[in-house]
């Protein structure tokens, strides 16, 4: 028997006695973004796949296969679309394939679901192929799954976010490749960050609203939104601890584990 949360290394026997068993299926949610000249594209993957890692062996769940790609970088709060490598899905397809995929894992037998999301633009665009594949599922005649959506990056205490920053917290929306982002790669993948590539043309000033198209120099040019500096792997495990508690405690007691 293979001992592992990842569904992708699982055989079928081994994923259906896990649906058997009502084991909760987590599906992380990325992006292929650019985060800084610090950090790597996958940034965006790395984190809600360790988050949901962690937090299945907490309660006994399975991750699913992370969705790569996500809704389009926005200016003022991914840097938008122009960086290379920045390679995006439109709203819509991210939608579709959110809803294909929780459609098909209900088929299979899961009920428990938590779509979880690592991408601050994702957010709609994944609540609306939640819908989408619940109507199909109900359709379908099944009537008992319940999908829990979030974003990993609400499960932190104010006493940790107050340890992070002391000097206050920006705003998750400014907490692009900054503080909470390099923090975390540091934790799980110190190999893929330039430390001293940490830019310094942030924190990033927006205006409350959008403009099409952006203006030379409305986005930093290093892509990095707020700051990058102070950042640790020991901030990143604080953040972390705090994630994968706060996660799997709510996964608890919504599914009666
Ligand atoms: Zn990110």
């Amino acid at each position: 028997m293979v001992d592992s949360v990842f569904m992708a290394e699982l055989s079928w026997p081994e994923f259906a006695a896990r649906t058997q068993a009502k084991a909760p299926f987590f599906l992380p949610v990325g992006a292929t973004e650019q985060h800084g000249p610090h950090l790597p594209l996958g940034v965006d993957v790395i984190l809600p796949t360790g988050v949901c890692e962690r937090a299945a062996r907490e309660v006994g769940g399975v991750v699913a296969p992370t969705i790569p790609y996500g809704y389009k970088s926005q200016p003022r709060s991914g840097g938008g679309q122009a960086f290379p490598g920045t390679t995006s899905l439109a709203a819509h397809t991210l939608s579709l394939v959110i809803r294909d995929v929780l459609h098909d894992l209900a088929l299979h037998g899961v009920r428990r679901l938590a779509v979880v999301n690592g991408h601050f633009e994702n957010n709609w665009p994944v609540v609306e192929g939640v819908d989408l594949a619940m109507r199909e599922i109900r359709r379908d005649g099944i009537d008992d799954v319940v999908v829990l959506r979030f974003e990993y990056w609400d499960f932190v205490r104010r006493e940790t976010l107050d340890r992070v920053f002391p000097d206050g917290f920006p705003g998750i929306d400014l907490e692009h490749a900054s503080l909470l982002e390099t923090s975390l790669t540091l934790l799980l993948r110190p190999d893929l960050v330039e430390s001293d590539k940490f830019p310094n043309d942030g924190p990033a000033q927006f205006p409350t609203y959008d403009r099409t198209p952006v203006k030379p120099g409305f986005v930093p040019a290093s892509g990095v939104l707020a700051r990058a500096q102070g950042s640790s792997a020991e901030k990143g495990q604080w953040l972390m601890d705090d994630h994968v508690a706060l996660i799997s405690r709510m996964v608890r007691a919504e599914f009666g584990l």
